[in-house]
């Protein structure tokens, strides 16, 4: 009886959240593009532009985002009722430049989208940024009418669509649209590989293997002038339709793009939950950000790993777990604060963490003794930094490629967010 009782609690629940998505939106997609500017200390949001797109790739269940990941957070209200009826966290290129030396000297912009399923009625969007106490703070709003015709409506850029993987309706799927950068007309076969080879390479890790069916992954095939990237330090330049670089930050491995409106010009011709961007090239390399897009070269021997491991950040909202001298960034996270990602701690709230999933025997802080290395526990070094910042495993895809596995933490909160956006 107990049993029943749940089951029909749970139909209830999900028609009412069903019903809420019909109540407010329709199935296209509303973005919202805006400038980023500011330097190390100062930040500030100038609205760009609104697009209607004609695709809604996420759940129509799941609309507030009750993770706290992400620098950034955003918040539709529905203007009339001022209940809120979306929410997301994610973070962007602006906030990690902002830990370069290089915002200490001057000032720069970066464009940034944030997306929503297309309001029925006026709304209002509100705008937070993280703190270096860790708190959102409210940074700008915009009142916005769907039915204005200053927003444009349809494909800027239209493209005929590869579908590497199908399981099911994009609301109650994973939908990760793979962009090409770098892969001439003649190269398109090439891209349409590259899918194949990377829907296969991505079940072939853990906790992904769990779950195929809940993915579904499709390839733009958006043709680039010329072949290959930007590799700076070589003086090599190349006309690629989404603009993405070697020396990020001017760190070599650091393959990213600043030409945020191409990339989501191109992803608007499906629905998506994920974008990600295959660079072609052999050269090591790749990145990601939460919910803004994840990127990884085609063909270098680690590329399989590096598609996975930067997924890890863009998808499922995961701190790097290494802490060598390889990147840009000064005081990255406060030692004063906990994180907001998932699989790295500063112990300062330790229990909101990987507690449940260690074992009592194992000493917290735990040594860096081989005794522990095949349990989970709260290993020193993480996040950038040697000291201070802890994580759940000596080893993980977080951490290096010398493995082929996530720490258990890594793996809950991939498969937590997997369910997320697929129910
Ligand atoms: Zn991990």
């Amino acid at each position: 009886m107990k049993n029943t009782g749940l089951l029909l609690l749970f139909i209830l629940i999900s028609i009412t959240s069903f019903g809420q998505f019909n109540k407010y939106f329709s199935e296209e997609t509303l973005r919202l593009d805006y400038t980023h500017a500011g330097d190390a200390k100062n930040e500030f949001f100038y609205l760009d532009e609104l697009i209607a797109e004609p695709f809604w790739g996420g759940s129509k269940i799941n609309l507030i985002d009750n993770f706290n990941y992400g620098k950034y957070y955003f918040e539709v209200y529905d203007k009339e009722s001022d209940i809120l009826i979306y929410s997301r966290g994610y973070s962007s290129l602006f906030a990690e430049w902002q830990t370069t030396l290089e915002a200490r000297e001057v000032s720069k912009s970066f464009e940034e989208t944030i997306i929503f399923p297309m309001p029925i009625n006026p709304i209002i969007v509100k705008m937070y940024s993280r703190s270096w106490e860790g708190e959102l703070l409210k940074q700008t709003e915009y009142d916005i009418d769907p039915n204005n015709y200053f927003i444009q409506r349809g494909l800027r850029k239209e493209y005929p669509v590869y579908q590497a993987l199908l399981h099911g309706k994009p609301s109650e799927k994973v939908d990760i649209v793979i962009l090409p950068d770098g892969y001439t007309k003649d190269e398109m076969e090439l891209f349409k590989q590259d899918c194949d080879k990377f829907a296969k390479v991505l079940f072939d890790f853990y906790p992904y293997s769990e779950y195929k069916d809940r993915f579904n992954i499709s390839g733009v095939l958006a043709p680039s002038e010329e072949s290959g990237t930007d590799i700076p330090k070589d003086s090599i330049w190349r006309n690629t339709l989404l603009g993405s670089s070697f020396y990020t930050f001017d760190s070599e491995r650091y393959c990213m793009t600043t030409e945020n409106k191409s990339v989501r010009d191109a992803a608007a011709n499906v629905p998506y939950d994920q974008i990600y961007i295959l660079v072609n090239s052999e050269k090591y390399g790749g990145g990601a950000i939460l919910n803004h897009y994840n990127l990884s070269v085609n063909s270098n021997k680690q590329a399989g790993k590096i598609f996975i491991h930067e997924l890890g950040h863009g998808f499922a909202g995961l701190g790097d777990e290494y802490y060598d001298s390889s990147t840009s960034y000064n005081d990255f996270y406060n030692l004063d604060v906990e994180p907001w990602e998932p699989n790295i701690t500063t112990l300062v709230d330790f229990n909101s963490k990987w507690g449940h999933l260690i074992d009592d025997s194992i000493p917290v802080p735990t040594p860096d003794s081989t005794i522990y290395y095949s349990s989970m526990g709260v290993f020193e070094g993480g996040g950038y930094s040697a000291k201070g910042i802890y994580r759940p495993k000596k080893d993980c895809l977080m951490k290096s490629f010398d493995g082929d596995t996530f720490c258990d933490a890594c793996s809950e909160s991939i498969v937590k967010m997997i369910n997320f956006y697929s129910k």
